[in-house]
């Protein structure tokens, strides 16, 4: 029996098996192994640098790619304004990135990599996790379940179907670059999405992506290339193409963090940007605040995780009332238009 079970290994799960105390005994289970990188921007925002700051963490220089970018060209297709806005940004590879926090787990915590956990129950107080580990079918159990595993979460779709989250479907792909300027850009259009698109540059690649409704997110991202080719910009071989669920988090209602021993972190409980879809933060923030309360003892942590995370919530909140300015298509027009926080770029 284990006292805490981990479903994901993502920046949530590892920081949340880092931090627990080892007076626990902790299980974590990730489907991923170390080849396998999330589909994802692999961009570090100045939120989750402040986190790793807070923790001490400094990044190792293989987890970087090039190149680093100053600025994001944000485009309407509809209207076709560009302007660029100034970010600050860290361009990383996201696999890397994910291995390197696993790589602070300490001994102490069973980790299981390449292992899908298929089935969870709960049964007198504890959970029964059936996953897969070796090719073979494993059952563990354990007295506390944390939901690290992301968008498409089985502990939320187990235990808390009733809070369901919007989820729309990201597509991206790899590209050989061929071009001289890279560049990272923001795309909107209303034909192609309600969301976002974006272009990234990484390592001699050129990445395409965006989110769609799940409802034609093929055709959608079809759209998205004829129009972006259209626009004057040259693919050149194609390398991969990846996909996965993105929360798109329109009500703060939709954030959840759990109850009676089975609790989520991160992108499962709903904690991810819904404008930028920005999310490494609030999942190494929100494990952060999980480890804490935990680690003082296992008595009344629904009400103090829940309290604790109140922040979070305030500031998802302020990033849906920001969301009309990027997708009502007049505001996001008038504010581009007027060159508010804009850069202008030498000719
Ligand atoms: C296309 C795209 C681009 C993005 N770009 C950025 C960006 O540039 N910057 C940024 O900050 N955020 C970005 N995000 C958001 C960010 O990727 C997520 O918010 C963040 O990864 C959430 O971290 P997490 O640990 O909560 O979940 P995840 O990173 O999703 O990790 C979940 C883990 O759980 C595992 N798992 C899932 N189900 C199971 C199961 N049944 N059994 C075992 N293991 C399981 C998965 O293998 C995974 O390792 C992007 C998201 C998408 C979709």
């Amino acid at each position: 029996m284990y006292d805490i079970a981990i479903i994901g290994l993502g920046p949530a799960g590892a920081t949340l098996a880092r931090l627990l105390d080892k007076r626990y005994k902790v299980i974590a289970i990730d489907r991923k192994n170390s080849k396998t990188g999330k589909c994802c921007g692999g961009l570090l925002s100045p939120d989750a640098q402040k986190i790793l700051a807070q923790f001490d963490i400094c990044l190792p220089k293989d987890v970087l790619v090039d190149p680093q970018i100053f600025s994001v060209k944000t485009i309407d297709l509809n209207s076709r304004i560009e302007r660029f806005y100034q970010r600050f940004y860290i361009n990383m590879n996201r696999a890397k990135f994910d291995n390197f926090l696993i790589s602070l787990i300490p001994n102490s915590v069973e980790i299981y990599s390449d292992s899908f956990c298929r089935k969870i129950e709960k049964e007198e107080g504890k959970y029964r996790l059936t996953f897969k580990a070796n090719g073979e079918d494993r059952v563990e159990e354990a007295k506390i379940i944390i939901g690290a595993d992301g968008a498409n979460s089985i502990v939320r779709n187990t235990f808390y179907k009733a809070n369901k989250i919007d989820k729309y479907v990201s597509v991206q792909e790899w590209y050989e670059d061929n071009a001289n300027s890279p560049f990272y850009s923001c795309i909107f259009d209303k034909e192609i999405t309600d969301s976002y698109c974006w272009t990234i540059s990484k390592d001699n690649y050129f990445i395409i992506g965006g989110a769609f409704p799940s409802r034609d997110s093929n055709w959608r991202f079809e759209l998205l290339k004829k129009k972006v080719k259209k626009s004057g910009i040259v693919f050149g071989k194609l390398v991969k193409r990846e996909g996965c669920f993105v929360c798109f988090n329109r009500g703060i209602a939709t954030t959840y963090t759990g109850k009676d021993g089975a609790y989520l972190v991160g992108e499962a409980a709903g904690m991810i940007s819904p404008s930028s879809l920005e999310g490494i933060s609030y999942s190494m923030e929100s494990a952060k605040i999980l480890s804490g309360v935990l680690n003082k003892n296992l008595n009344k942590i629904d009400r103090k995780y829940f309290i604790r995370t109140l922040g979070i919530r305030i500031k998802l909140m302020l990033k849906i009332l920001k969301m009309p300015f990027m997708y009502n298509t007049i505001l996001r027009r008038l504010i581009m238009k007027s060159g508010l926080r804009t850069i202008k770029k030498m000719k």
